[in-house]
């Protein structure tokens, strides 16, 4: 039984896709109005250890053991997979040891001002963000963003993360 790990599912964008969830259930930073997953139950930008690296780590060491068939090892779950501070080592880990294997981010992309965070995720074969709104006040209302969290900002980061942000 893992409690980091979803079984393979195949995904039609990503083939073969073994899900990894950093974070608990439901730590966001924002509240979606559609949320599949629930009522976001801590909604913060702060980045941190939610999930412990070293038993991620050991869930994948063990299902990987057994040499199954996929595609893809996908960040996802159950809130924001950026807000877990260890995402990048998590990445690290899966690309020196299962170099076959692409790594895909799903993520709300209100961290990407983060310059550190950015650098992390550049690991990432694919990063699949979501956008809610063209608004302030559509992204209040749709998307129930953190106070910290200012649309324009969030915008800019995700059109032009090539460019300094300050
Ligand atoms: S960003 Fe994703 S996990 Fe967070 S509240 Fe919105 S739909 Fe749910």
């Amino acid at each position: 039984m893992y409690k980091h790990l979803f079984r393979p599912v195949p995904s039609r964008r990503l083939g073969m896709s073994l899900g990894i969830d950093l974070i608990p259930k439901k730590v966001c930073s924002l509240n979606c109005v559609y949320c599949e997953v629930g009522k976001t139950i801590l909604r913060t930008p702060d980045r941190m250890e939610y999930v412990k690296y070293h038993q991620v780590i050991a869930e994948l060491k063990q299902f990987m053991s057994a040499k199954p068939k996929i595609d893809y090892i996908t960040f996802s779950g159950s809130g924001e997979p950026t807000l877990n501070n260890k995402i990048g080592d998590v990445l690290k880990f899966v690309k020196e040891n299962y170099p076959h294997i692409k790594t895909a981010v799903l993520t709300n992309g209100t961290l990407f001002y983060n310059q550190k965070l950015r650098t992390e995720l550049l690991q990432a074969d694919i990063i699949l963000p979501s956008i809610d709104a063209a608004s302030q006040s559509v992204f209040e209302k749709i998307d129930c963003p953190n106070s910290n969290l200012k649309f324009l900002l969030y915008l800019k980061c995700k059109f032009k993360t090539s460019q300094p942000l300050f």
